[in-house]
């Protein structure tokens, strides 16, 4: 078989596959682009996988990280994408269960797609777009099944994390199981416990932004998978939740302030600390909590906007069709009220400190200097008062300093 890929990511990334055969190497496409352009579907990162050895791959490109060089694999940068060129290779024991021991350098293709985890991610192409399928992935595509490349049990045993990977891929295409694969997945879900909280925090949030993540919680819980997820599994409320949760979320930050709605008695500082999450993922989350918070008090208007950081607007909204389905899209108006927002930090406001200092002089510094920034700051972002000099300190004087400072 062979797939007409002439245009588009692919003949972009053909030039590293032209690069390393003209150094005599043999090298293919592989993994997730191969699977997804059989699909149809859009393509993610583009994965090369090749017999030259990584110090090879380095001496080849100009541009290199060698982010995972122990484990073969090298990023090459080109044109300002980037693209994981990982040798072929078999792997030892997990006995860390998150790297394995030791990974050993092989000359065949055959042998690295052996050592995949589906029949359906273990499928190369060559740069002329021959596909290379010795375990019959096409034909799981076709029958939109998940099958572990060989035995189930023992490739569970070797890597328990390829269980919650099953299901992440069950959500993102809408595939069933096969029945062996599902057989093992369900005797043997509690080898999940020897896996780093990090390596599952990375597959749930794949598996909550898949198109079927409804179908993939279905199946998380009736293999029982919660067990060994954080905080989920002491709190049933948010298991109850979770049974009829539908709606794909795109990151942690909207998936810890969706589960948060669900069940407010675990903070956000348990579950950051309990799944090892970022301050960053921590800080999104609070601010999408305080605009949900805000719309149902306020509802949408200049102040929730200017409070959420516009890299959240998405997921804000996605929040709402969650929490108030019965509101009609406010996609426009958001984008509408943010477009024409006064100013979009405090720093832009004309008065600050200083000139309130000045214009109270008989006042001692003390915390009624934040009190008025921040009134002051809600009112210009909400159009009550002007940003102009002027017309904020008669404001002040006549209508905030009387009657919120004495
Ligand atoms: P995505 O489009 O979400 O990136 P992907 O199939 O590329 O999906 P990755 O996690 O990026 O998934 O992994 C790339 C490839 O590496 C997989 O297609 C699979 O062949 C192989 N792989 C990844 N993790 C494992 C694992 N734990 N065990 C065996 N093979 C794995
Ligand atoms: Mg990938």
């Amino acid at each position: 078989m062979v797939i007409n890929m002439l245009d588009g990511p692919f003949l972009r990334a053909k030039k590293i596959i032209d690069l390393l055969e003209e150094r005599g190497h043999q090298a293919y496409f592989v993994g997730g682009s191969v699977r997804d352009l059989l699909l149809q579907r859009s393509i993610g990162d583009i994965d090369i996988t090749t017999s030259a050895l990584p110090e090879q791959v380095q001496a080849i490109f100009p541009k290199v990280i060698p982010v995972g060089i122990e484990h073969g694999t090298v990023i090459v940068r080109m044109a300002g994408q980037s693209y994981e060129v990982t040798t072929f290779r078999v792997e030892g024991n997990y006995s860390d269960y998150r790297h394995p021991d030791h990974v050993q350098y092989v000359d065949r293709i055959e042998e690295d797609l052996a050592r995949r985890d589906f029949t359906i991610n273990g499928i190369a192409m060559d740069k002329h777009g021959k596909i290379l399928d010795p375990f019959g992935g096409k034909q799981a595509i076709e029958n939109q099944l998940i099958q572990t490349v060989g035995t189930a049990t023992e490739r569970f045993k070797e890597d328990p994390l390829r269980m919650m990977r099953a299901l992440r891929f069950a959500s993102q295409l809408g595939f069933s199981l096969e029945a062996a694969t599902f057989a093992a997945l369900t005797s043997h879900i509690n080898w999940l416990e020897k896996i780093a909280i990090e390596r599952i925090a990375v597959e749930m949030q794949k598996l909550f932004s898949g198109d079927h993540v409804e179908q993939a919680i279905k199946l998380l819980l009736e293999v029982e998978l919660e067990r060994y997820l954080p905080v989920i599994r002491n709190q049933n409320t948010l298991v109850g939740a979770l049974n009829n949760h539908q709606v794909p979320l795109q990151s942690w930050s909207e998936m810890l302030a969706c589960f948060c709605q669900y069940d407010p008695s675990v903070s956000l500082h348990t579950w950051t600390k309990e799944w090892k999450l970022s301050n960053k993922t921590k800080q999104d989350a609070s601010y999408l909590l305080e605009a949900i918070d805000y719309f149902n008090k306020e509802q949408l208007d200049a102040w929730l906007v200017y409070r959420l950081p516009e890299h959240l607007e998405s997921g804000f909204l996605r929040l709402l069709g969650i929490f108030c389905p019965e509101l009609q899209p406010l996609s426009a108006q958001l984008c509408e009220i943010r477009e024409c927002l006064p100013v979009q930090s405090r720093q832009e406001i004309v008065m600050d400190g200083n000139d309130l200092i000045s214009l109270f002089p008989q006042r001692s510094r003390g915390p009624w200097l934040n009190t008025v920034l921040q009134l002051l700051e809600e009112h210009v972002v909400l159009g009550k008062v002007a940003n102009e000099k002027q017309q904020l300190k008669a404001w002040v004087t006549n209508e905030i300093y009387p009657t919120t400072l004495d």
